[in-house]
């Protein structure tokens, strides 16, 4: 076989059941092989323009996901299995359109896919099977620890829903960090407390870079694909490195363990110039690929707390994230599915500022977050939730456009997790689903937490005047147009009071600098 090309086995004329499986269902285990059978069954895989330009797709999202999808694909002739694969060259727009040209080509008895990550893509399925006459199976995910309808009968009669309890009730039935008497390991679920410092002034230590890999005769095709049939998407190419098998994508989990699982918790929050990897994982987009299952993680995570390779509050705040938040969103995406892009809470109305696409901003924070975004496809919790999220809430963005720009960029993006990130926890469009209150925050947060404003040409402690730091005037900008929301909150109220306690004349000149900041952004 070369190995820039994936061997087809042609399938049988007739088709019992046809596979689908879409770039975020890389899963070895899925429940979909479990009757397979490769004398009467072949699997479908399609590269469609739409997903990378209906729905824009950066370059390095989508070099990530058509080299990792033609790596499974090798695997999945390397096991003889009848495979029908649509790659970019054919330029086919759309997963209807590849499917409706399957169906028309072979008799196919059954189509089976597994629940898709992005809920458009279920009607579009049923519509096209519908239209061929059929029938479609679901295939229940059984990637994610939720059981299925777990989530589902745990919002029974939830007026709130908090990450908290839905957190706790799967530590309870995993046994994660979980005593044999049924307390939590360390007698406390959360330890935030210990976690979240800033770095001191000599930056990050002990900083182990992450293991890259470079690009394989595979990946090199798809790069020249990319460049060749989606030439505009943005960001840049020449530094893609990403793991794009299960190999490597196991070689990625452990080497975080070893290396910076230990410094996890401390510095969760914590941001620094230059420095994109800091002591995250990185496995974000292998785990929504479904090149790395959840309970793997979370075993291995565990079991380096046993073996007492990293102490309590850092492998918590780890498990926390993949076991509570990456659980708790999913469950919310699809409870709240028919919903979440018609969500607009703020009522908020304002083009997203273009400099989110280039990042030529004298804004250092902004800058860099989107530099490296471009660059690598990857931030971190904190720059997506306290520097660019936080930005476009306080900017008063269309929730829409900004869901659009993080479901681009991001190489972890899947709607099912971008989402309720993106219009809940960032934007508080949900008006309170995600999260109980608005995220925000002026240029002191970033301050504390990073070194960006020692080289901005802005002070973070200014609201007005032309050195004001813009996160500070659209903070105090923020809480002013929101003053009847904020109001009402016990954590946020007090800085309603902060604001009214402020001179006339300080409110004027914040008020202007923040319409200037409005009619000038490109140049800020
Ligand atoms: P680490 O910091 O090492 O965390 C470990 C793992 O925990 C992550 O790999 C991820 O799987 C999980 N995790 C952590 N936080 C969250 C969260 N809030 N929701 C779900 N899982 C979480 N994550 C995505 O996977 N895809 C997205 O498209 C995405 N969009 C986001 C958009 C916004 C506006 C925000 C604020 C957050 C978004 N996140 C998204 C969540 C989080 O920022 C990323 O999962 C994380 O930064 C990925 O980097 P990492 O693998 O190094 O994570
Ligand atoms: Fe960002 Fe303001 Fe700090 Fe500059 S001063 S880096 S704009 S927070």
């Amino acid at each position: 076989m070369d190995n820039a090309h994936i061997e087809c086995i042609a399938p049988a004329h007739a088709i019992d059941r046809l596979c689908l499986v879409l770039g975020d269902q890389l899963d070895d285990q899925s429940a979909l092989w479990a009757h397979f059978n490769g004398n009467t069954d072949a699997v479908w895989m399609a590269e469609v323009l739409d997903e990378s330009l209906d729905i824009v797709s950066s370059k390095q999202r989508t070099v990530l996901f058509l080299s990792a999808m033609r790596h499974f694909a090798q695997q999945q002739s390397a096991q003889q299995r009848p495979l029908i694969y649509v790659s970019l060259n054919q330029k086919v727009a759309s997963f209807a359109e590849a499917l409706h040209a399957t169906l028309h080509a072979h008799n196919v008895q059954r189509v089976c896919c597994v629940v898709p990550g992005d809920y458009r893509l279920v009607a579009s399925f049923k519509s096209v099977c519908a239209a061929h006459n059929v029938a479609l199976e679901w295939v229940v995910d059984t990637h994610f620890v939720s059981l299925p309808g777990e989530f589902e009968q745990w919002m029974t009669g939830r007026k709130q829903p908090r990450l908290e309890y839905w957190y706790r009730q799967l530590r309870k039935r995993t046994g994660i960090l979980m005593q044999a008497n049924g307390q939590p390991e360390g007698e406390r679920w959360n330890f935030d407390a210990d976690n979240r410092q800033a770095f001191a002034k000599a930056g990050p230590q002990n900083l182990t870079p992450p293991l890259r890999f470079s690009a394989d005769a595979l990946t090199l095709a798809v790069m020249h694909d990319v460049q060749t049939y989606l030439p505009n998407l943005p960001g840049y190419l020449n530094s893609f490195d990403w793991p794009v098998t299960r190999v490597q994508a196991l070689n990625v989990l452990a080497h975080f363990i070893e290396h910076r699982l230990r410094y996890f918790g401390d510095h969760q929050d914590a941001m620094w110039t230059s420095e994109p990897w800091l002591f995250h994982s990185h496995i974000s987009a292998m785990l929504n690929l479904k090149l790395l299952n959840p309970h793997e993680v979370l075993q291995s995570v565990q079991h380096a707390y046993v073996q007492q390779q990293a102490s309590l509050n850092a492998v918590e705040g780890f498990i926390r994230q993949v076991l509570g938040w990456r659980e708790y969103v999913r469950g919310l995406y699809w409870h709240y599915r028919h919903d979440w892009l018609e969500f607009n809470a703020l009522d908020a109305h304002r083009a997203l500022p273009s400099l989110y696409w280039h990042g030529q901003t004298k804004m250092v924070c902004l800058h860099h977050s989107i530099e490296q975004v471009l660059t690598h496809g990857y931030g971190h919790h904190i720059q997506r939730l306290m520097v660019t999220g936080l930005f476009a809430l306080l900017w008063g963005a269309k929730p829409q456009q900004v869901h659009e720009w993080y479901l681009a960029m991001f190489v972890d993006a899947v709607a099912w997790v971008e989402v309720p990130n993106t219009l809940g926890m960032s934007q508080f469009a949900d008006g309170g689903i995600v999260g109980s209150k608005p995220y925000i925050a002026s240029g002191a947060y970033i301050n504390r937490m990073s070194n960006y404003c020692k080289q901005c040409p802005y002070k973070p402690t200014l609201a007005s005047g032309e050195q004001a730091c813009p996160f500070t005037t659209l903070y105090w900008d923020f809480v002013r147009r929101h003053e009847s929301l904020l109001a009402g909150h016990p954590r946020l109220g007090m800085q309603v009071k902060n604001w009214q306690q402020k001179t006339p004349s300080q409110q004027h000149d914040i008020g202007e600098r923040a319409q200037w900041l409005f009619e000038h952004i490109e140049s800020v």
